[in-house]
Order: structure tokens, then C-alpha cells, then sequence
């Protein structure tokens, strides 16, 4: 007997009409997905050769508690981190709260009074601004006397060469670079314009620490910021190379050096990486790792399905329907609250968790319009699984991204136009 794959989708709530529609999108973006999936292939063979290379054993998955003196788990697993990223060291452990943390983690134990701190791409994501010191905040760079310096891009989008050349000076010690956009507008940046950038700054003054905020961007190419010159890329482990299953942490991967500066910050001068136990939470890491290429891939998947079908419903979507992807967030503009509601409602509906309740516009702390959120994780505020929120204030755009398998990604965004579908903001 055959079962037909468009009953269950019935019975998840997809009409007929949109669930041939999505069919015939997937059809029109085969040969895009095949792309997808040969770059996963590739990842996932780089991080197993690492996992093989380094002797990863049954006792790394133990952990230990207490100081953590000798956790070979932990220790290994920052190996494996290294080898992947072709970097000199890494520090991974679940310590790191955040992608925050990490980040501010990074500057600040790189960074010293009197030295000055760079971004060539414009401002930095949200967050960051308190950590420099951009808003005034407690305990942030600028409290300690490092001093900030911002080039933007240029309104094409490219980078602004003369005006970086003009902001390094004999303070300029480390230089911070965006990959992924963020909820900023403009594009993001492949690994291979962030190698021009660091050789442009290179040739300025050679011993300026370039680090790479690398949030939403681990896998989505075969090679990574460190493979065209980074001393040190950030990233959060509840996003793309937690692969899903990490429930908290972060990693910095670079130079020695500036991996040490990180460590004795986290810990404490003289402890450095030598203490930090890893709890019962090395499996997660080491899975979560093994996993992320293809998770990746499920999400890019996803976001390039959302900006085809939802371009040709007319809306603005950036990325746009076409273009390469160097990270895995999708921008909709709605142009109305009604549209980025339904959307929100949509995804929600999909989850595996609470999708019994609907998001609401609330008022989130720190901003000034009503957030509208939609997750329903297994890993709380995890960005890597299906999620997508905004900001309920004109032009309504969504932010959305993630999804750990490819199916769901799809279903998660079939039940928003057929949310948008049945309150009468689309035809189809
Ligand atoms: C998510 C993100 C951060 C901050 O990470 P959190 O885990 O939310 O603190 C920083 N930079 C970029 C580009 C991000 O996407």
C-alpha cells in the first residue's frame, strides 16, 4: 500500500492548494538544494576527519565536575573545534552563556585600556552596543578605556576601504567584523569578502587581532572565516554548531593567543582553560557538532523555500528569491501587522513544542515597539530550531530562521501561508 505524502500534511492543517504550491517550489529549487547538500556533505566529512584525527573515545563523552582538572572530553572536543576551523586553539564550553558573552568575552580579554576597537561593517548586532559601550552600560568596554571606531559600508553595500584606512591608528588593536547581517539591512558577507577585508587591513598595520562574529554563518560555506585570515571567530552554540542539540554555550576559535586571553578571562589569570567542568553536557556538544553541517543545511533549505514562495506573493524578501545565502536568516516584509502576526502564528503552529498556544505582540525590555515571537523549541530561545519573530512597528518585517530537519523547516513554513491563506492576505 502506498501513503501518500499529502495526507498527513492534510491532517497537520495543509490544504490541498498549498501544499501543491509548496510542491511545486521544491521542484523549481532542486538544483539549489543539490548545492546545499554537497556543501553539508563536505562539512560533515570535515568535522568527522577532525572527530577521527583527534581520537575522540567513548571516555570523552564522560565529563567531570568540580574544578574539571583533566576533563579530557572538554579538552578534546576544543581540539576538534580547532580542526575544523584550521585554528590554532579553541575554547568551547558551556561556561559561555551566549553568543553575547562569547563575543564580549573576546574583546574584552583581547582588548586593554588605552586600546581601540574597530568595526569596519557598520554597526554591530544589538547587543554588542552595550557590551563597547555605544549605549552606556555597566561594566562595558568603554567603563574600562578602550575607545570605539565605526566605518560603515557604503551605500552599494561595499566596504568603505579609504575610510577603514583613515580609522586605523596606532590605537586600533583588534578589528571586529559581522558575517551575518543580523536584523540589519544590509547584506551579508561571504567568507571570501571578509578574506579581502582582513588583507586590506592586514597590509595596513599586520598586527591588528581581526575577529569574526560568526553567528548563523558556521557551515554555510565549505570554508570559514579563519580559512581567509581571522585570528578568532565567536560564535553561540544554541545556533548553528550546538547543531540543535547543545542546550547552552559558546566557542571562540583562533590564534593561541588570543584563545589564552579568552580563557584566563572566563576563568580567572593562572586557570585559564585548566579548570571548567563539563557536567554531564559533552555528548550534546560532541552530537550537536557531528550534526550541525546538515542541520545548516536544513535551515538554508528552509529560508530559500520562504523567500521563493513569499516573493511571489509580492512581498520584499531579503535575501531576495536568487540570490547566494552566507547565512540562514530570511527577511519577509509584510507592510502590515496582520501579515507578520499570521506569519508568527504559522510557525508556532509547527512546532513540536507549544504549538498549541498562539504568540502574542508583547513588550520586550530594550525595545521600543511590541516584539512579536514565535518558537516552540526543545532548547529555549535556541535560534537554530524552526523560529521567527519582529518587531510590530512599519515596515513589519519577520526575522526567520532555523529548522533541524529539512521537513519540518518546510512544514513550519506551509503553515504560515496557509495561516496568511486563511485570513485572506494571500491568494493562491
Ligand atoms: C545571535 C547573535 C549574537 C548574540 O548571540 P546571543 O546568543 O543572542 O547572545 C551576536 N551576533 C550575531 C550576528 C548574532 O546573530
Amino acid at each position: 500500500m502506498s501513503i501518500l505524502n499529502e495526507t498527513i500534511y492534510h491532517e497537520l492543517g495543509i490544504s490541498q492548494e498549498v501544499y501543491e504550491l509548496g510542491e511545486a517550489t521544491c521542484t523549481r529549487l532542486r538544483d539549489r538544494f543539490d548545492i546545499i547538500d554537497s556543501n553539508a556533505e563536505y562539512n560533515q566529512l570535515k568535522v568527522l576527519n577532525a572527530m577521527q584525527k583527534n581520537n575522540v573515545s567513548e571516555a570523552c563523552l564522560l565529563g567531570t565536575t568540580g574544578y574539571g582538572y583533566s576533563d579530557i572530553g572538554r579538552d578534546k572536543l576544543e581540539q576538534v573545534y580547532a580542526s575544523v576551523f584550521h585554528t590554532e586553539d579553541a575554547l568551547v564550553r558551556p561556561q559561555i552563556t551566549c553568543g553575547t558573552h562569547a563575543l564580549a568575552l573576546a574583546l574584552m580579554s583581547n582588548l586593554r585600556p588605552g586600546d581601540e576597537l574597530l568595526s569596519p561593517v557598520g554597526k554591530p548586532y544589538d547587543t554588542l552596543e552595550e557590551v563597547i559601550g555605544i549605549r552606556p552600560s555597566k561594566g562595558s568596554l568603554a567603563e574600562y578605556g578602550v575607545t570605539y571606531s565605526q566605518v560603515d559600508l557604503l551605500e552599494d553595500g561595499s566596504f568603505d576601504f579609504e575610510g577603514i584606512r583613515k580609522a586605523i591608528n596606532e590605537k586600533t588593536k583588534l578589528v571586529t567584523i559581522q558575517r551575518s547581517k543580523g536584523y540589519a539591512t544590509r547584506p551579508t558577507l561571504s567568507v571570501e569578502r571578509i578574506g579581502e577585508l582582513i588583507k586590506f587591513i592586514k597590509e595596513i598595520k599586520p598586527e591588528i587581532i581581526c575577529m569574526v562574529d560568526n553567528c548563523y554563518g558556521e557551515f554555510v560555506q565549505k570554508i570559514e572565516p579563519t580559512d581567509v585570515g581571522a585570528d578568532m571567530i565567536v560564535g553561540s552554540l544554541i545556533k548553528n554548531p550546538g547543531g540543535g542539540l547543545a542546550p547552552i554555550g559558546g566557542y571562540i576559535a583562533g590564534k593561541k593567543e588570543c584563545v589564552e586571553n579568552a580563557a584566563y578571562r572566563l576563568t580567572s589569570p593562572g586557570l585559564g582553560k585548566e579548570v571548567g567542568a563539563s557536567l554531564g553536557i559533552l555528548p550534546q556538544f560532541y552530537q550537536g557538532f557531528f550534526l550541525a553541517p546538515t542541520v545548516t543545511a536544513s535551515a538554508l533549505k528552509g529560508a530559500i523555500f520562504a523567500a521563493n514562495l513569499y516573493e511571489n506573493f509580492g512581498f520584499d524578501v531579503f535575501p531576495n528569491a536568487t540570490e547566494d545565502r552566507f547565512d540562514i536568516i530570511q527577511s519577509i516584509t509584510f507592510g502590515k501587522p496582520e501579515g507578520l502576526i499570521a506569519f508568527c502564528e504559522g510557525v508556532q503552529a509547527a512546532a513540536p513544542v507549544d504549538s498549541f498556544v498562539a504568540p502574542e505582540p508583547w513588550d520586550m525590555p530594550g525595545y521600543d515597539a511590541q516584539v512579536i515571537m514565535a518558537a516552540g523549541a526543545f532548547v529555549s530561545g535556541s535560534s537554530i530550531e524552526l523560529s521567527a519573530d519582529g518587531p510590530l512597528k512599519a515596515p513589519y518585517n519577520v526575522y526567520f530562521q532555523g529548522g533541524l530537519t529539512w521537513p519540518h523547516a518546510k512544514l513550519g513554513i506551509l503553515k504560515t501561508v496557509q495561516a496568511m491563506k486563511d485570513k485572506g492576505l494571500i491568494n493562491i
